[in-house]
């Protein structure tokens, strides 16, 4: 999506070869006009997919998530992070390690959200090692529910996120396509 990778390589900040800050337009400061053009993009790409939800891990994938869910008129889940496991009925959990934040967290999503009826569109900020994602796919197929596709904004394609994914057989949409960076470089799929 070109809208969006002119913002990457102008404003994100490359801090080494694996890490990208996009603090000032995603994940710090949100830029409302560039996410309604994001959830747009999202939306007219799984437009024919049947979506009855989308679902997106708190909190840095609410903004687009919830433009997406808006542009396909449907609710928005916000799946939660939770320190430990609590225990409760009424719960689905399960466990998924950060990958900035190198710590574990119980990804929640109360039942009575969700059925075997929902076939579920899954959004993100970022795909690096394809943790969050397949968090969200276990945690909804928990339900029963079914994945539609799985938006991500920002793919770092040189790391193995994307081909996990797709080996489940998921099809994975990537807004823009990281091939490369390092200190103050960042290097798009060509
Ligand atoms: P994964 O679970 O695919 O390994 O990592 C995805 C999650 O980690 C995203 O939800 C995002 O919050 C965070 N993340 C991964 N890589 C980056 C990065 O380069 N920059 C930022 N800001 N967040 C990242």
């Amino acid at each position: 999506m070109k809208l969006l990778e002119e913002r990457v390589l102008t404003e994100g900040i490359a801090l080494n070869e694996n890490i990208l800050k996009v603090d000032g337009f995603i994940n710090h400061q949100t830029d409302p006009v560039l996410m309604k053009a994001v959830g747009e993009d999202f939306a007219d790409h799984f437009k024919d997919r049947g979506i009855t939800k989308v679902a997106t891990i708190e909190s840095s994938g609410i903004a687009p998530a919830l433009m997406t869910a808006a542009a396909l008129h449907v609710p928005l889940l916000i799946l939660k992070k939770s320190p430990s496991k609590v225990l409760n009925q009424n719960m689905y959990q399960t466990v998924v390690t950060s990958y900035t934040k190198g710590n574990s967290y119980e990804l929640t999503l109360a039942s009575h959200l969700i059925s075997e009826r929902d076939h579920v569109l899954i959004i993100d900020d970022f795909l690096a090692n394809g943790e969050a994602a397949t968090g969200a796919v276990r945690l909804i197929r928990k339900a029963h529910a079914t994945i539609a596709g799985i938006g991500i904004l920002i793919e770092k394609s040189f790391q193995p996120g994307r081909n996990k994914l797709e080996e489940q057989g998921f099809h994975v949409y990537s807004q823009v396509r990281i091939a490369r960076l390092d200190k103050n470089v960042i290097e798009l799929v060509k």
